[in-house]
C-alpha cells in the first residue's frame, strides 16, 4: 500500500475516533449485545433496531481504542440500511481482510470504507480491536436466523 493511501486511511480512523458516528443507544432497540476485548481492554455495547428484515437503526456505546472505535463507528454507518443477510456478507469480506486469509489483494473498490483496514493484518493485536465491534454485532443478531459464521 503506498503511504499516501496509508495517511488518508489513518485519517479516517482518527476522524471516527474523534467524531464517533451513531454513538448513542439505539431507542428502541430490539436486539443487543455486550463486547469485551481484554488484550486491550475495549469495551463495545451495540444496539439495533430489525424492522421487515432491514436494519432500521444501529449504533454503539462503549470505550476503548482508536482502532476499536473507529472501527465500530465505520460499521454503524455501512450497516445501517441493510439486511442481516447483507451486513452478513460485509462481515465475511470484513473479517478476511483482516484476518488475511487469502492472499489475494482484497477488492478494496468493493469494501469501500472497509478498506481502511486493509494494513491491519501486519499487526495482530489490532485485530481484535478492529472486529469486536463485528463480533458483537454477530452475537445481537444470532438469533434472528442470519447465518452465523464462526471463527
Ligand atoms: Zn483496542
Amino acid at each position: 500500500m503506498d503511504d499516501e493511501l496509508k495517511e488518508l486511511y489513518q485519517q479516517v480512523i482518527l476522524d471516527h475516533n474523534k467524531n464517533p458516528r451513531n454513538f448513542r443507544v439505539t431507542d428502541p432497540h430490539t436486539h443487543d449485545a455486550e463486547g469485551y476485548n481484554p488484550l486491550c481492554g475495549d469495551q463495545v455495547h451495540i444496539y439495533l433496531r430489525l424492522k421487515d428484515d432491514i436494519i432500521e437503526d444501529i449504533s454503539f456505546t462503549g470505550n476503548g481504542c482508536a482502532i476499536s472505535k473507529s472501527s465500530a463507528s465505520l460499521m454503524t454507518t455501512l450497516l445501517k440500511g441493510k439486511t442481516p443477510a447483507e451486513a452478513e456478507e460485509i462481515f465475511n469480506r470484513f473479517h478476511e481482510l483482516v484476518a488475511g486469509k487469502s492472499d489475494e489483494l482484497p477488492d478494496l473498490e468493493a469494501l469501500g470504507k472497509l478498506a481502511v483496514f486493509a494494513g491491519i493484518k501486519e499487526f495482530p493485536m489490532r485485530v481484535k480491536c478492529a472486529s469486536l465491534a463485528w463480533h458483537t454485532y454477530h452475537s445481537a443478531v444470532k438469533d434472528y436466523g442470519s447465518t452465523v459464521t464462526t471463527e
